[in-house]
């Protein structure tokens, strides 16, 4: 980043720690609003891959405001025909596609991560300086910006820094003290990966999907793309099991079951793709101090339970900007205001995936069996297209 020789208060220097959703996002943003950015990413290249997510409600709302819709329309993987499998693979119940479509409506899109990620980078190419393979290493609080080291030697006061490094951000570590402070652990491990082949008796455009007391396991066959699997099981080893071979943790969770599920998991060993962590929330009573602030997973993540943590960090981002613009000059003020426009969709969001998680992982045969019966209920003749009534006059 050049010196600062710029005296317009609307238009700051702003760096920015992780080139994920939400680090991705703030530079598209404030780069148009004007501003000049600078991103320092850990990885020493762009990340692919990822699991599927559903961008919807604020998360839609946030891509059509950073324009970029018409790019994601284009990898939007469309509506999947649902299968419930037993633990032997075979068929248990398939979900009617007008549920799915219904509940999700017009306004939503299923991506893959690293397409979202992609679609992001485009819209940033060559006009964001990316620095890959590198880290800020320390922060000091100027009067009215922060000092900030990079790894690569340079050092950068910035009217802003940007947090927006994921869960374990290394920001939230250096500015706001140690990650037990701030991370619930919810005693759950997440695996997700792509597979070279699909299972062999599972059609395109369909997700098989096991659940049991204690775990959930689905594939996905998109039409196009790679098909990928995605697991949750209750453990009280999640981090020892992110730390080690997805493979291993996997066998000992899943081991029992056949069918696309056992598919699946074979190619746990053979990826080095795979996604692997426990499953956490971050509740920190400020997002931002000082010149610093928190964006996406390192502030508020709502975990995989909430499925709107891609969302939020994209709303996140863009309504920073718009903060931004709304108090030229005054950062403290912009930071305020943007953290109190965020808080309920976040503290809402966290409340769900908290409730949520006895649907990925029920916590007894007695909740897995209400469970069946509320989604049997659903595919029944009466109570099913009722329900869509019912979603359709709710949207
Ligand atoms: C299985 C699964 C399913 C999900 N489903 C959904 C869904 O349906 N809908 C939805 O909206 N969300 C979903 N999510 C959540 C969503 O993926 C995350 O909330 C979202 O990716 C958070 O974005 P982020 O940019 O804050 O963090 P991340 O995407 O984690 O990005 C952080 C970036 O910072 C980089 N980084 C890390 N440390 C440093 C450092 N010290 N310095 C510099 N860079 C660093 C990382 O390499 C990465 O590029 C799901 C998550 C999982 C795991």
């Amino acid at each position: 980043m050049p010196d600062h020789v710029d005296t317009d208060p609307r238009r700051l220097r702003i760096v920015i720690a992780g080139a994920g959703i939400a680090g991705l996002a703030a530079a598209l943003r404030l780069h148009r609003d004007g501003h000049e950015v600078l991103i320092a990413e850990r990885a020493p290249a762009r990340r692919t891959g990822g699991y599927l997510i559903n961008l919807l409600g604020t998360g839609f709302d946030a891509a059509e405001s950073l324009g970029l819709v018409p790019a994601l329309r284009d990898r939007d993987q469309g509506i999947f025909t649902s299968v419930l499998v037993r633990a032997d693979g075979s068929t248990k119940l398939t979900m009617p596609t007008a549920l799915a479509e219904q509940s999700l409506g017009d306004r939503a899109l299923t991506l893959f991560r690293g397409d979202l990620e992609e679609a992001l980078h485009e819209a940033v190419a060559g006009t964001v300086e990316i620095r890959f393979g590198t880290v800020v290493t320390a922060v000091d609080h100027l009067e009215d910006a922060a000092r900030v080291t990079l790894s690569d030697g340079t050092v950068h006061d910035a009217d802003l820094l940007i947090g927006a490094d994921g869960l374990h951000s290394g920001i939230r570590d250096l500015v706001f003290g140690p990650a037990e402070a701030f991370v619930r652990d919810l005693g759950h491990a997440v695996a997700a990966f792509p597979l070279d082949t699909a299972p062999e008796a599972l059609p395109k455009q369909t997700a098989a999907t096991f659940i049991d007391v204690g775990r959930t396991a689905a594939v996905f066959r998109p039409r196009t793309h790679a098909p990928s699997a995605f697991f949750t099981y209750r453990t009280a080893t999640a981090a020892d099991d992110a730390a080690g071979s997805p493979a291993d943790a996997l066998a000992r969770h899943f081991g029992d079951l056949r069918g696309p599920v056992h598919e699946a998991m074979r190619h746990a060993a053979r990826t080095d793709g795979a996604y692997s962590d426990s499953v956490s929330q971050v509740v920190m009573e400020s997002w931002s101090r000082g010149n610093v602030a928190l964006v996406g997973d390192s502030a508020w993540c709502v975990s995989l339970f909430a499925g709107h943590g891609a969302g939020l960090a994209l709303a996140g981002a863009d309504r920073l900007g718009r903060s931004l613009s709304a108090h030229p000059g005054r950062i403290g003020a912009a930071l305020d205001a943007w953290e109190a426009d965020l808080r309920d969709d976040v503290a809402t969001r966290q409340r769900q995936a908290r409730t949520g998680m006895a649907r990925f992982a029920p916590p007894s045969s007695l909740h897995l069996g209400v469970q069946n019966l509320m989604i049997r209920a659903l595919t029944a003749p009466v109570i099913g297209p009722a329900f869509l009534r019912l979603m359709s006059r709710a949207r």
